[in-house]
């Protein structure tokens, strides 16, 4: 006898990772260089010098057991003493290491805490559209429901209209994701204001705490002058899911953590609830290299000039071409409106030219096409002339 539901999402692929096995097998048929992949947001910017410089220093200098063996489930107390201090010294946060758990990237964080926030099947969690589409998954596998809402299709704001609509008795939290995935844009104080009223009003009249899950794994990349709200300075009750795969280009050595700040109501059974979910779902313990390395390399600085480069030159090609999309602030996703009115359709033309480009179906935005740019600036010079055919065709 096997799980119905856990087999479909194991044979069922995302449509992201579909595009990718996709691109997989024709870079075997055709080449690698004929094949154009903008589908997973799998930085190909090489990690900072420094994170090399620590694994080797780590490697050759410390114990086995220091290198990899097992850490406590919530991580080394000196790695997230050093989150903490940089938090505390980046937004004046107060964090204390014992509200900081160190997971295996922002999913497995997600997981943790929507785990923790889910009390029987009627919890609801609130998306907004676009969003990442394995937040279904989470809040699914989870036993819980997740309500998507709108965001204003011009400026990717929260549609507070929209929120307002999906927010009940029933609702755990308010999932944000700022820098977005896959729209770029940075939520403004404004915005976070209005959410922060709209939350502390529904809060009150549902008599009990709405909370923001912040997911934040592109926290750091954001382009120009462009800052980041700090979520907890708007809101009390965010818990914040981070992850070092996007900045410092480490996604496959699963590293981040969630932040339970003492501000936030509960806090104690959250943070002991959400290492309660991590525990039932076998997750152990991060990766102990990897929390030796985060413990030294805190604070460096990804490689934001990088990303510049390729946003601005498909932007600017993309737009004197003929296509509509918002610039982004933030990450290195470009969400383009699909000449034809159909995400699924623009990007099933787009393959056949092996431009793999990611149908907005999966975000909630059925007429959008995402486009992941964190790839080599020629692998961008030489996708442009099919750019500009598909539209012209
Ligand atoms: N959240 C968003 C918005 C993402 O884009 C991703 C990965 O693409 C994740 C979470 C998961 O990231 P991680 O590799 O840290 O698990």
């Amino acid at each position: 006898m096997i799980n119905k539901n856990k087999y479909t999402l194991g044979t069922e692929r995302s449509a992201i990772r579909e595009l990718y096995e996709y691109g997989k097998k024709q870079a075997e048929l055709i080449g690698s260089e004929n094949v154009f992949d903008f589908s997973l947001g799998n930085p190909s910017i090489p990690a900072p010098n420094e994170i090399n410089q620590a694994i080797c220093d780590i490697i050759y200098n410390r114990s086995p057991l220091e290198t990899h063996g097992y850490t406590s489930a919530q991580g080394l107390l000196k790695t997230r003493t050093a989150i903490a201090n940089s938090l505390n010294n980046r937004f004046n946060a107060e964090a204390e290491p014992d509200e900081i758990y160190i997971t295996c990237g922002a999913a497995a964080a997600l997981c943790c805490i929507i785990g923790a926030l889910t009390i029987d099947n009627s919890t609801e969690f609130v998306a907004i559209a676009p969003y990442f589409p394995e937040y279904k998954v989470f809040v699914e596998q989870a036993g819980a429901k997740l309500r998507v809402c709108k965001a204003d299709q011009e400026s990717f704001q929260i549609n507070f209209k929209e929120l307002e609509k999906a927010i009940n008795k029933n609702t755990a939290a308010v999932i944000i994701n700022s820098p977005n995935n896959p729209s770029g844009r940075v939520y403004s104080e404004q915005t976070l204001l209005e959410l922060s009223k709209v939350l502390k009003q529904k809060s009150d009249e549902f008599g009990h705490t709405i909370y923001i899950i912040s997911d934040e794994p592109y926290r750091e990349l954001v382009y120009e002058n462009i800052t980041v709200p700090y979520i907890p300075n708007f809101y009390n009750n965010t818990v914040i899911c981070y992850s070092y795969s996007k900045s410092l280009s480490l996604p496959g050595e699963r590293i981040g953590y969630f932040y339970v700040p003492s501000c936030a109501d509960e806090n104690k059974a959250l943070f002991a609830a959400a290492a309660g979910t991590g525990r039932s779902l076998g997750y152990v313990c991060a990766p102990s290299l990897m929390q030796q390395v985060i413990t030294i390399c805190t604070d460096v600085k990804p490689n934001i000039e990088e990303y510049t480069k390729n946003r601005d030159l498909l932007l600017s090609e993309l737009t004197s071409y003929g296509y509509e999309c918002a610039t982004p602030d933030g990450a290195f996703y470009l969400f383009v409106k699909a000449p034809n009115g159909s995400g699924a359709k623009f990007s099933e033309k787009a393959k056949q030219k092996n431009i793999l480009i990611v149908p907005g179906d999966s975000f909630g935005c059925p007429e959008y096409v995402r486009i992941s740019y964190c790839v080599p600036y020629d692998t961008i010079m030489r996708a442009l002339p099919y750019f500009k055919e598909l539209i012209e065709c």
